[in-house]
């Protein structure tokens, strides 16, 4: 979790990474709109710039955006099955 210009964001989400404010965990909860474009979120406290995606309407928060290739596709495919297994008991 990141804050970005004052809002929240989750670059290693497995889709919009942009949170809107809501009840989850320190009140951050994820955008569940569809993912559409691919790009960088900027995280001046580690200096670090990571590949996240956001849906159309959370776009602004990305570095480079660009509307997500077959390859954005694979690795939300590979987000998505890490955090299910994460969460399903072993
Ligand atoms: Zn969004």
């Amino acid at each position: 979790m990141q804050m970005l210009d004052g809002a929240l964001v989750e670059p290693d989400a497995a889709g919009c990474c942009a949170g809107v404010g809501g009840s989850g965990p320190g009140g951050y909860q994820p955008c569940a709109s569809a993912p559409t474009t691919s790009g960088l979120i900027y995280v001046a406290a580690t200096d670090e710039a990571l590949h996240a995606f956001t849906c159309d309407r959370h776009a602004v928060v990305l570095r480079l955006p660009r509307p997500l290739t077959d390859d954005d596709l694979d690795e939300l495919a590979r987000r998505a099955s890490a955090g299910r297994r994460a969460r399903s008991p072993s």
